[in-house]
């Protein structure tokens, strides 16, 4: 099988079978969660392919498909969920060369590979007037291909939504797993049969990604005593279109005491807010902020990726790597608040949960236009049984929750009602090979 499956890579050493690589390749960050932690550790494939075409993919595919050999599809592999993890070994199809960038459309959109890092995308958008709409936390080593099969959000989509939201992915090319695989455009709507599948209903091999004009972005940081009051104020400017703004993030003390390499700007004991916010407007941020009682920590020009320290190194799913950092007991879940109840589930989540749920907030655009308060918060984690309680609780408040401590697109609450996804998975991949397991319905 390895020989027929190597075959079909133009140059053989593109295909991995040394046991220590090919385990580094079939892992994520998966070990985030202690719940996944326990039931992933000992998975892995038994090879790895590493194609630079769409030909290269295409026969791949076929081979493993007459072979009945499972594929898992890898983009960078900083996923938290597992999701690039083979449950039941075969192949991991590793992307990272398809890379190349093929043009940015006048109008705005990048045509790329899959495996090109959103950060390179992001830089070199910004050379000619764009920026990504959103990005996650891990943008300098995440594949766009990747964010398409497994993310949602990030940095930006205060602003501009999650990738599904407002035609963010115009088209992607499919290759289906089938005796002779398929290559489909799927455009519009059609994009939402795919993305956000974890690879489990066709590969994804050219991407058709809208941008957003570049803006001259500054970088804030504002102390405040009390979280109520940072809440308060965050979200003043997360809700008032008068603000061009990138990333508001919002944390609860004593989450900022484990930002160890900037912690000049955190105030012990204090509840602290993150901002990129538009070079023209943070003076009159930093005098909006003093004036509702704060203290700003830093503000300094954003110069691009590269800028020290990054505050969005420290937003999104970052967060929860400080905090673990800080006490191993830390793990988190997914939550959106209502917008009107959110002070009254945050005093009943206090109330129940005190010190071990701490509130982080991270401000989104949802597809209506609405932004909302959603939030990564940090919990204690001390049984399977206490963390699903503590899911169950947030759903009778009206808290939704997207469990990320569950290995399938069911479980992790980005499934669409209406089985798209599934049934798109009958269609290109009924033999249940593309990374079987992971689509908790298909039977
Ligand atoms: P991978 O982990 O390689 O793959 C993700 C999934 O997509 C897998 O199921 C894989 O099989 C599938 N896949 C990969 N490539 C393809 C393809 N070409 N076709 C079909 N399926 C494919 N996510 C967010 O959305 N927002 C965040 O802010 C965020 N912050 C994070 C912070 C930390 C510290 C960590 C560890 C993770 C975070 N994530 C976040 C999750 C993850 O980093 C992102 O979703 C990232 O975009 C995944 O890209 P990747 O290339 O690493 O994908």
């Amino acid at each position: 099988d390895h020989q027929a499956v190597s075959a079909c890579l133009a140059d053989p050493t593109r295909y991995l079978t040394n046991a220590q690589t090919v385990q580094r390749l079939s892992r994520d960050f998966y070990w985030y969660s202690p719940v996944l932690k326990a039931l992933l550790d000992d998975k892995t494939a038994e090879a790895v392919a590493q194609p630079i075409s769409i030909e290269e993919i295409t026969a791949t595919l076929a081979c493993c498909h007459a072979r009945n050999i499972p594929v898992t599809a890898r983009g960078a592999g900083t996923g938290n969920y597992g999701q690039a993890i083979p449950l039941h070994g075969g192949i991991v199809l590793d992307l990272a060369r398809m890379d190349a960038i093929e043009e940015i459309t006048p109008e705005g959109v990048a045509i790329t590979g899959p495996g090109t890092r959103l950060g390179v995308l992001e830089t070199h958008a910004r050379t000619l007037g764009w920026e990504l709409r959103c990005y996650p936390s891990t943008v300098a080593k995440a594949s766009v291909g990747g964010f398409l099969g497994g993310g949602s959000g990030g940095i930006g989509s205060v602003a501009h939504g999650g990738l599904r939201d407002f035609e963010t992915v115009r088209f992607i090319d499919v290759v289906t797993m089938e005796p002779t695989p398929r290559l489909i455009h799927h455009a519009g709507n059609q994009v939402h049969e795919v993305i956000h599948s974890w690879g489990t209903n066709g590969i994804i091999v050219r991407i058709g990604l809208a941008l957003t004009p570049a803006v001259d972005w500054a970088q804030c940081a504002v102390a405040f005593p009390t979280f109520a009051a940072a809440y308060d104020f965050s979200e003043a400017i997360a809700t008032q279109d008068t603000w061009t703004k990138r990333l508001i993030t919002t944390f609860e003390h004593p989450i900022p005491a484990a930002f160890a390499p900037i912690v000049n700007i955190t105030r012990p004991g204090q509840a602290l807010i993150f901002f990129m916010i538009a070079a023209s407007q943070l003076e009159a941020l930093q005098a909006a902020a003093e004036a509702a009682g704060g203290v700003v920590t830093h503000a300094a020009p954003y110069q691009g990726l590269r800028t020290q320290p990054l505050l969005s190194d420290y937003t999104w799913n970052h967060t929860t790597l400080w905090a673990m950092k800080l006490d191993p007991e830390y793990t988190y879940l997914q939550c959106g608040f209502s917008p009107t109840e959110v002070r009254s589930q945050f005093a009943q989540l206090k109330q129940k949960y005190g010190e071990d749920f701490l509130f982080h907030i991270e401000f989104m655009k949802n597809g209506t236009g609405a932004v909302i308060p959603g939030s990564i918060p940090i919990v204690r984690f001390s049984t399977v049984a206490r963390l699903n309680e503590m899911i169950d609780f947030c759903r009778s408040i009206g808290v939704f929750v997207a469990n990320p401590h569950s290995n399938n697109v069911e479980g992790g609450g980005r499934y669409h009602p209406d089985n798209i996804q599934l049934i798109t998975k009958q269609k290109y991949d009924p033999q249940n090979l593309l990374n079987p397991g992971k689509m908790a319905t298909f039977s």
